[in-house]
């Protein structure tokens, strides 16, 4: 099905012009941060002259390798340029004349990240490329129904835990308001950049992502919780916000629905800050800690009241929920000894495999020792797996990093439970003991096996929270797939 715009929409999109179909988009966020594309941008506005307002800031789209990159955008085709900071803009501005054809290598997919990288920021750019749509649809029909179309759509959590999403705004729905909405968008895992770049390049599909969870579990406040690190994806979102209140989004005025206020937060920081009680804690400005489960977060969660928490992505692929049949994709943070790392819109569609993805970023499996997945909980993939398909839930929350054939297996197998045991926040003895024991074991594992293997159980069953709970699965990973590198460097 392919859904057409609501009168109401209409209306509300009538009040904004319409955005140049042809322009620049330069890729800025932190990616572009990260390698000066003030300088690329003072360059490209001082060649454009008089036509310099054409080139406009946008986020990085993905393609986080080609940074500083733009995107020429002309009626039907998109041309991207990498790595600006040594080429020069010649091509560039002759594709501005229409002399270049349309080359766009996207990310993947692009569902999700369809506008991301796209948007020169506003919401009139925004709703010309299609955003709150599904909400305008969404506030016609009834919470049951909207949560029916949630469950149909399969959407389980996307910030690793993949707990069925409908089941929780139901949870939630069945108790007495008020009802809150917390956004996990704390992100703290290493290798995990997934959210940020949702909250930097179209902030307007969590905002909508939100409003539709308010609609369907009748929720009256939401807070969205950013990682404090996080500057740009905070000053998108705070911006978006304005936007959408202003528009009367918020309040219902525009296109219906029962209204939400909506709150943004910084995180204390720290890997711990992603665990669900911990964020309810910090919001609270209790000590971020983890809380005893039960009351569940449904029942019982932020200041008391029945509280929905739902990870960024999964929001934002709430506003897929109508489209006939909903993507089942899964954004996937790729890093390490790879041509193109970058941000990849994986369809989880039972063929599509690791050698697909290994292959979208120019690398060569034969190269690859072994992917991470998962970071510091997580584990190893060998390449034997790479032709298998993705599974949704095997994939946690999406991030790999790209290990080469002279990966040195121990030490980064050390340097993950040395993350885990400097991020534990103390609270339990399983993980506070246990997390530098592991690290001090790790000297010399194949003596120490048997004591590794126990250790791991113990924090593994005893742990109050999935920090101590995963610390021990990449060593346990490590230490079944690779005894003998192990047992190398033991005897030097
Ligand atoms: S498992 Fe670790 S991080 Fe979690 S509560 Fe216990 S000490 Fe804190």
């Amino acid at each position: 099905m392919s859904l057409v715009a609501t009168p109401a929409l209409a209306r509300l999109r009538a009040r904004f012009p319409v955005p140049e179909p042809t322009r620049v988009l330069v890729h800025g966020g932190t990616c572009g941060d990260a390698v000066d594309v003030d300088a690329v941008m003072r360059r490209l506005r001082g060649s454009l002259g008089e036509r310099a307002s054409m080139a406009v800031e946008t986020a990085c789209d993905g393609a986080c390798w080609a940074a500083p990159s733009a995107t020429v955008v002309r009626p039907g085709h998109r041309h991207r340029f990498a790595r600006l900071e040594r080429e020069p803009l010649g091509a560039l501005l002759e594709c501005l004349e229409g002399t270049c054809d349309d080359a766009y290598a996207g990310s993947g997919a692009r569902g999700l990240l369809a506008r991301v990288g796209h948007l020169d920021g506003s919401l009139a750019d925004a709703l010309a490329q299609g955003a709150y749509l599904a909400l305008a649809h969404a506030v016609t029909r009834k919470p049951e129904e909207v949560i029916e179309a949630v469950q149909r759509a399969g959407l389980s959590g996307r910030g690793g835990a993949h707990f069925v999403t409908a089941q929780k705004w139901r949870l939630a729905a069945a108790n007495a308001g008020p009802r809150l909405l917390v956004v996990n968008a704390e992100e703290g895992e290493p290798g995990v950049f997934k959210d940020r770049h949702l909250l930097e390049g179209d902030p307007h599909r969590l905002i909508e992502g939100v409003l539709i969870a308010a609609h369907a579990a009748g929720i009256a406040r939401a807070v969205i919780y950013i990682n404090g690190q996080a500057r740009n994806a905070r000053s998108a979102v705070d911006l978006a916000v304005e936007q959408a209140r202003d528009a009367g989004l918020l309040d219902g005025s525009a296109l219906g629905g029962a209204g939400v206020e909506i709150e943004v937060r910084s995180g204390a920081g720290g890997y711990v800050c992603g665990e669900e009680s911990v964020i309810l804690n910090s919001i609270e400005g209790e000590r971020p800690v983890p809380r005893t489960k039960p009351p569940f977060a449904t029942d019982r969660g932020l200041f008391e009241r029945p509280t929905v928490i739902n990870n960024t992505e999964t929001l934002c692929v709430a506003t897929t929920i109508f489209d006939d049949p909903p993507p089942p994709t899964k954004l996937i943070p790729l890093s390490g000894a790879v041509p193109r790392a970058g941000l990849y819109e994986v369809p989880v569609d039972g063929v599509t495999a690791w050698s697909g993805v290994l292959a979208a970023a120019g690398a060569n499996p034969q190269r690859v020792r072994a992917l991470l997945l998962g970071g510091p909980s997580g584990r190893f993939v060998l390449p034997e797996e790479f032709d298998a398909p993705l599974d949704m839930r095997g994939l946690g929350a999406g991030g790999v990093v790209v290990l080469p054939l002279d990966a040195d297996i121990p030490r980064i197998t050390r340097a993950l439970a040395a993350y885990n045991a400097r991020e534990s926040c103390g609270e339990c003895t399983p993980c506070r003991e246990g997390t530098p024991r592991l690290v001090a074991l790790l000297e010399d594992a194949p003596a120490n096996r048997e004591r590794i293997d126990a250790l791991i159980e113990v924090m593994t069953e005893a742990s109050l929270c999935q920090l101590g709970g995963l610390a021990g699965k990449p060593v346990a990973s490590a230490l079944a797939l690779f005894p003998q590198d192990f047992e190398r460097e033991a005897s030097r």
